[in-house]
């Protein structure tokens, strides 16, 4: 059974830090639902809320129609999946998935058949003897999804289930647990800062800073058309021209900025005249190719300053001005690239100069990867 998960103005805090500062969300039945942000934002302490393990200052947590802010973790029917897997290392795979189900007394014949269901659903059935600290890292975690799923929680909670595994095994267990989770059909919370991990898992997806919540989406929503720069920036690369709006007309904004006037059809701001705003453009908006007349595009002038030709894609830094550069991605680079110092065209169309209130970027300590 799954169910519907709500936070009604949700606040805690540690000493002197707001952890959670009034979070309101509503996670829907069966719904593989994302809490993504940077580190110290209050994912974790809104999953712990959630698990039991801390009660909120003030707010509402409700499963359905049942409060839950205050019953403790064992009676809350949730499954926790850890960052560190947590099995009892010398027990075998067998021993640690029934260890829940022998909590609630229920008799042995159907804790088998349950444990040795759940290690169908991971795909580990041969190895319920096996003690777990002769599995890999990758099949730990499988063991610790098969111990949250044995008591048929309403609502999974996972806690970087992934972050331990390399590269490789990541990708592999990303679908893995897509999979899973459709299987067992239960309302899940995901806790990441992987973006990569959340856009391609989530159903919907919840950005945090500072506590508080700053944008609800599916990823497609939140990637095409996030709220403010911290969005757009954390969420995959983007490029910001700051500049002025000039005018707003039918469903399109001319653009001041300081290489020239920008055309944009996507707004969804409510700006006025003469307002600051950052437009936000995304690299692989930005047509680097033979430059193919569109009407209503934008056409700018840029100098290559790098190329990089990875295969599958091509990468350009260009200088648009004196101190402006711009990542653009060219997919299925054919024969020759572009040089370094060229000069050459670019075009954006104007559904993909996206204007955003004119606030600070979220600056990645990490160049982060391309989506
Ligand atoms: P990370 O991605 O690094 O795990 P997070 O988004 O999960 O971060 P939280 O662990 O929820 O963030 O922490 C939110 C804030 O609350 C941080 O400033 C953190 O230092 C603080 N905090 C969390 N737990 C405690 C605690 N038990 N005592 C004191 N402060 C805490």
């Amino acid at each position: 059974m799954s169910v519907e998960v709500r936070l009604e103005h949700i606040v805690k805090a540690f000493d002197t830090t707001i952890a959670v500062n009034d979070v309101s969300l509503e996670i829907k039945e069966g719904e593989l639902f994302f809490l993504l942000g940077p580190s110290g934002c209050g994912k974790t302490t809104c999953l712990r809320i959630l698990a039991g393990f801390y009660e909120p200052d003030s707010g509402k947590l409700m499963f359905d129609d049942r409060e839950m802010s205050r019953v403790p973790p064992h009676k809350r029917n949730t499954g926790m999946v850890f960052q560190n897997y947590a099995l009892w290392p010398h027990m075998t795979v067998f021993e640690n998935v029934e260890y829940g189900l022998s909590l609630r007394k229920i008799d042995k014949d159907s804790r088998k058949k349950k444990v040795h269901e759940v290690l169908d659903v991971v795909q580990m059935p041969e190895y319920a003897d096996r003690p777990v600290n002769k599995l890999s890292g990758g099949q730990q975690q499988r063991i610790a999804l098969a111990r949250a799923l044995v008591v048929e929680p309403d609502v999974l909670l996972l806690d970087e289930p992934l972050s331990n595994l390399d590269a490789k095994l990541r990708l592999e267990m990303r679908q893995e647990i897509k999979r899973i989770h459709l299987q067992a059909g239960a309302t899940a919370v995901y806790v990441t800062h992987d973006q990569q991990e959340a856009i391609h898992l989530a159903d919907r997806m919840a950005i945090m800073r500072d506590g508080s919540i700053i944008q609800v989406g599916t990823p497609r929503e939140i990637y095409r058309f996030p709220i403010n720069p911290f969005v757009a920036s954390f969420i995959g690369e983007t490029n910001f021209i700051s500049g002025k709006i000039q005018s707003l007309a039918n469903g399109t904004a001319e653009i001041e900025t300081e290489i020239g006037v920008l055309r944009s059809t996507t707004i969804y701001h409510d700006f006025t005249d003469g307002e600051a705003v950052t437009c936000c453009i995304r690299p692989e908006s930005i047509r680097v190719g033979d430059v193919i007349a569109e009407t209503g595009a934008n056409q700018l002038s840029a100098k290559v300053l790098s190329a990089t030709y990875l295969g599958r894609i091509e990468e350009y830094h260009l200088a648009l001005a004196e101190k402006l550069t711009a990542k653009a991605i060219l997919y299925n680079p054919r024969t020759h690239g572009k040089d370094v110092g060229e000069r050459l065209s670019i075009t954006v169309s104007t559904q993909d100069i996206i204007p955003l209130p004119a606030e600070a970027p979220y600056t990645h300590e990490e160049e982060p990867e391309v989506l």
